[in-house]
């Protein structure tokens, strides 16, 4: 730590241990990297309040100048403004050497502007995504002659945050498009006075930053504060980039439709539409390669890559190369790295809440920050989220699948589905007429893991909702939504544990035709085999077997054979022999 900020921080040692509320304070300078997790633990670990304040000041002392600006940006965060102005004048100007490395276009000036913006730091363990990286630079370009916004969307945990942060680390981005500075407020989910204590301390920031700061008394209302920081954006800082990190509401991005350059995060890709101007976005994947993947367990473990045992891969792969799954394990398995095996296995087995929070994400842990998406669903949308719990891992369904199911309007559902997919709570195939919808793994898992307890009355309103809506029969189309049926019919009914309607389904031969012509005889072998044990018959089961085993080849053939006749050939004691013969009379009698 530099001289003056030392000095400083003693000078005022008394006023900070007296009025700080340290556990606030550390969970952005966790955030920024400047702070452990451990130190923090050791820190909130103490008695008091004032014995906290006391032991974090100790440690600042010790840190380098990255803390010192983390701490003041904290200070501002949390609105402690006369405090941060105590600190404000010895802000110390660069930083140590190590961070002067200009290979990437990350110079000393660079880390300056950031951290006086309060941009956070790369997190400890970082992988780079330059194909998004540029992306978000090439828009961020476009920003350089015109004000306008660029959206960075994608579903949690995808890595939006760190995306943001990574793109505008660039001498020449900065620069060119925005010398006026980089200013990054945190914004999460909050209400109207709480936007305007968030408004307020950017403006307080901001005129902190000027030669000559005024005197304003801050905005009272969240109109005034919207007008101040107008003015601010306008006249004292022109060409520079506002970054409004994860935002949920449209009413909030309001507050910032004045005209200026902003970069957001969101999980809901429609935000901008409500708000004026030249409008960019770059969707963010959800999860990265699996050698990247790897990089983050290898560098967390302090391993060689090729040093990684083999469940690494397995935890990737589980979590599909989620960045913030994959970052909270590494995390936990860098203090306890004998428990590769254990980790998987909580993965595997869903158990997300014992995933916690080690890094400085602000979800404690995986399934709130799956479960905060779907919180914001109007309450009638979350109840229709629900029932997706009942499809299959990495199974697409077209929208009219769905239709079926909730009983509404193709139409209808297909603007359900587009809120999802723009909420990121689903993903659509676009390349398929028509659209296919479907959830990622950690989704499915959540939503499982969220209503185990209901799962069989979900699969029971899908049965019942097929059997009113195909009341005629089943469908035989051929197309996307009949394939579905067709194929998952029976996983519903024993899912919902309807054995009766399964026992009547798979011992008819009109059904048993039907699926034999649209998915061949190999779907229906594999049902009698998964299901035969709920069935308990085991006699009828081995007959219908029996009948497709010896026919498989011919109910291959297009086109489709006559299955009544070649059931005729069974055994006459066999129960499929017995419903060809009542077809054969009753196709006798009608002519
Ligand atoms: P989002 O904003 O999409 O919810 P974040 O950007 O906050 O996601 O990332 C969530 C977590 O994932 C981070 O705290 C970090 O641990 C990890 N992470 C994201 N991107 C990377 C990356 N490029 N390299 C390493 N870890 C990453």
């Amino acid at each position: 730590l530099e001289e003056g900020a030392r000095s400083c921080l003693l000078r005022f040692r008394h006023r900070l241990e007296q009025d700080i509320k340290p556990s606030y304070l550390m969970d952005h300078m966790i955030s920024d990297g400047v702070l452990t997790v451990d130190e923090e633990e050791r820190i909130s670990n103490k008695p008091t309040r004032k014995d906290q304040a006391v032991a974090l000041l100790e440690l600042l002392l010790r840190k380098d100048n990255r803390g010192y600006i983390s701490f003041y940006n904290a200070l501002v965060k949390e609105t402690y403004g006369d405090l941060a102005n105590l600190l404000h004048d010895d802000l110390p100007q660069t930083l140590p050497g190590a961070y002067k490395s200009s290979s990437d276009g990350c110079t000393s000036y660079v880390q300056t502007v950031l951290s006086e913006g309060g941009v956070p730091q790369r997190p400890v363990v970082f992988v780079s995504r330059p194909e998004f990286v540029n992306c978000v630079r090439e828009k961020l370009y476009r920003l350089q002659k015109e004000p306008g916004w660029v959206t960075v969307f994608g579903m949690a945990g995808s890595g939006k945050s760190v995306l943001a942060a990574e793109a505008v680390r660039h001498h020449g981005l900065i620069e060119e498009c925005f010398p006026g500075g980089i200013h990054w407020l945190s914004i999460g989910q909050l209400d109207k006075p709480d936007l305007m204590v968030k408004i307020q301390s950017l403006c307080f920031r901001l005129e902190q930053s000027l030669d000559s700061p005024s005197l304003h008394r801050p905005p009272n209302s969240l109109d005034e504060a919207k007008e101040r920081l107008r003015y601010l954006t306008l006249r004292r800082y022109p060409r520079s980039l506002l970054i409004l990190d994860d935002i949920w509401d449209s009413t909030v991005l309001k507050a910032f439709d004045i005209h200026c350059r902003i970069l957001l995060t969101t999980r809901n890709r429609s935000l901008t539409d409500s708000v004026s101007g030249a409008k960019y976005e770059v969707e963010v994947e959800s999860g990265l390669d699996e050698k990247k993947g790897l990089e983050i367990l290898a560098l967390y473990t302090n391993t060689k890559l090729h040093g990684l045992p083999e469940e690494a891969r397995s935890i990737v792969k589980e979590c599909k190369g989620s960045p913030l799954v994959v970052s909270l394990i590494g995390a936990l398995l860098k203090e306890k790295p004998n428990r590769w095996r254990y980790y998987l296995n909580q993965l595997q087995q869903k158990q997300f809440k014992r995933i916690r929070k080690s890094s400085s994400y602000d979800y404690d842990a995986l399934d709130q920050a799956m479960d905060a998406s779907i919180e914001v669903l109007p309450d009638e949308h979350r109840e229709l989220y629900k029932d997706l719990s009942v499809l299959e891992k990495d199974i697409k369904v077209p929208a009219k699948v769905l239709s079926v199911l909730w009983d509404l309007e193709p139409e209808h559902v297909e603007d359900i589905l587009e809120e999802f997919v723009n909420k990121s709570l689903l993903f659509v195939d676009s390349n398929n007429k028509p659209h296919l919808y479907y959830l990622h793994d950690l989704q499915l898992d959540f939503l499982v893991e969220q209503n185990r307890t209901q799962l069989e009355s979900l699969h029971n309103k899908v049965v019942h909702q097929y059997q009113q809506h195909y009341r005629d029969g089943p469908p035989t189309s051929g197309d996307e939504e009949c394939l579905y049926w067709i194929r998952f019919l029976t996983h519903h009914m024993a899912k919902a544990n309807l054995s009766q309607e399964l026992y009547s389904l798979m011992f008819s031969l009109d059904w048993v035709s039907i699926k034999a012509q649209i998915m061949g005889p190999a779907h229906l072998i594999n049902d009698y085999v998964e299901y035969g044990p709920i069935l308990d018959k085991e006699v009828m089961r081995s007959q219908f077997q029996e009948f497709l085993s010896l026919n498989g080849h011919q109910l291959e053939q297009r086109p489709f054979p006559d299955v009544v006749q070649l059931a005729l050939s069974q055994p006459h004691t066999s129960e499929v022999y017995r419903q060809a013969l009542l077809q054969a009379q009753d196709r006798a009698s009608t002519g």
